[in-house]
């Protein structure tokens, strides 16, 4: 983007903004070069824009006048310019396992989850991207009640900030974020992308891109947009399904987007892009886990580099499937592997928190 265009951008943010507190933008809904573009605005040193970013993405200060190599003039002027809004958080549950989900109420009381994982010496964090979700994946309780509006980057930013801010707490430092929470990441693609880029900038959050995973319940051309943005982050695609007529019963998107259309756009995305796809699979009794779906799983994968996820249904109350049986499940495993497909069956996480996709936010509705 021309600096033009983002000093023009900035203007415009601000403009809108100046009649009162409550309607200033909140800082960390700006990109770096959208800050660098301020600077130049107000007649400050590029470098500026550095030092900020540090002290909100890595000494994770609210307040301007914490940023204290900034001189107390740039201090009065950023806080006449923008705000800190700090998420509130509805209610917390731990689970046993150290899973954490979070539940924040946003300004507009619109509700979001955000799940802490802590495995050994890592932290991962889970992101909402929506509040609610269009495309109603039956399984998932995100879309019971339907999409409401997309995130801002800073809401996006306020969920990475809370967990890096607790997984200190606890030794276990952030290292790997999942844009899997409510709601669909490529349908909010540009903010997600804007905040893709503050995670992953040096004087940021500092997280490589490998270590960001995007999923998609797939919305196929943003997953072609998004191999255009020449990020090394990971893909990860929900199929559930092995077939248009398996994947129609989890997936409504499957009508928009057709299965053997998703699969031809994951090989498009990787012809330019080689980097391995994680295809998600739950597992649901007498539904995705059969003899048939991994005959069609092994044709519908040939010639693509990617690895399976199962996942064991986390019953969600709204809806009526099964979990396989632990024999059925680790069978359905060792066949597609031995067909030359790497799966792993993810271990359930944080059952006694009610942990899976959306079901907190629904509870508190
Ligand atoms: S799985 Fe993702 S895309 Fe599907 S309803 Fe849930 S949040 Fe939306």
């Amino acid at each position: 983007m021309s600096s033009l265009i983002i000093v023009t951008i900035v203007f415009v943010i601000l403009a809108n903004t100046q009649k009162s507190k409550m309607s200033l933008p909140d800082i960390r809904n700006f990109s770096y070069e959208e800050l660098l573009a301020y600077m130049k605005s107000i007649g400050e040193s590029a470098f500026r824009a550095g030092q900020i970013f540090e002290w909100i993405y890595q000494k994770q200060v609210k307040h301007f006048s914490q940023m204290t190599n900034l001189s107390s003039h740039l201090q009065k002027r950023l806080q006449s310019d923008f705000v800190f809004f700090e998420p509130k958080v509805g209610e917390k549950q731990i689970s046993s396992d150290g899973t954490t989900k979070i539940l924040f109420d946003l300004n507009d009381n619109e509700k979001i989850e955000t799940v802490l994982i802590p495995v050994k010496s890592r932290t991962t964090v889970c992101i909402s991207t929506q509040a609610g979700c269009k495309f109603g994946c039956k399984f998932c309780a995100s879309g019971i009640g339907g999409w409401k509006r997309n995130l801002s980057v800073a809401e996006i930013m306020n969920q990475v900030l809370y967990v890096k801010e607790e997984a200190q707490k606890h030794d276990n430092p952030l290292s790997h974020i999942v844009f899997m929470g409510v709601g669909e990441p490529l349908d909010n693609f540009s903010n997600l992308m804007k905040a893709i880029r503050i995670i992953n900038h040096k004087k940021g959050i500092n997280i490589g891109a490998r270590r960001i995973t995007v999923s998609t319940c797939g919305v196929i051309p943003n997953i072609l947009q998004l191999g255009r943005e020449g990020l090394q982050i990971e893909l990860a695609i929900s199929l559930h399904g092995y077939d248009n007529e398996s994947r129609d019963v989890l997936m409504p998107v499957n009508k928009k987007y057709p299965f053997d259309d998703l699969i031809q756009a994951c090989k498009d995305y990787q012809r330019n892009y080689r980097r391995q796809i994680t295809f998600e699979y739950i597992l649901i009794k007498g539904v995705t886990c059969s003899e048939k779906a991994i005959k069609a799983l092994k044709k519908a994968f040939k010639g693509l580099i990617c690895k399976m996820n199962l996942i064991p249904y986390n019953p969600v109350l709204e809806f009526n499937h099964k979990t396989p049986s632990r024999q059925d499940m680790f069978k359905f495993r060792d066949q597609l592997k031995s067909f030359g497909i790497h799966a792993t069956i993810r271990s359930p996480r944080g059952q006694d928190i009610a942990a899976a996709c959306g079901q907190l936010r629904i509870k508190k509705k």
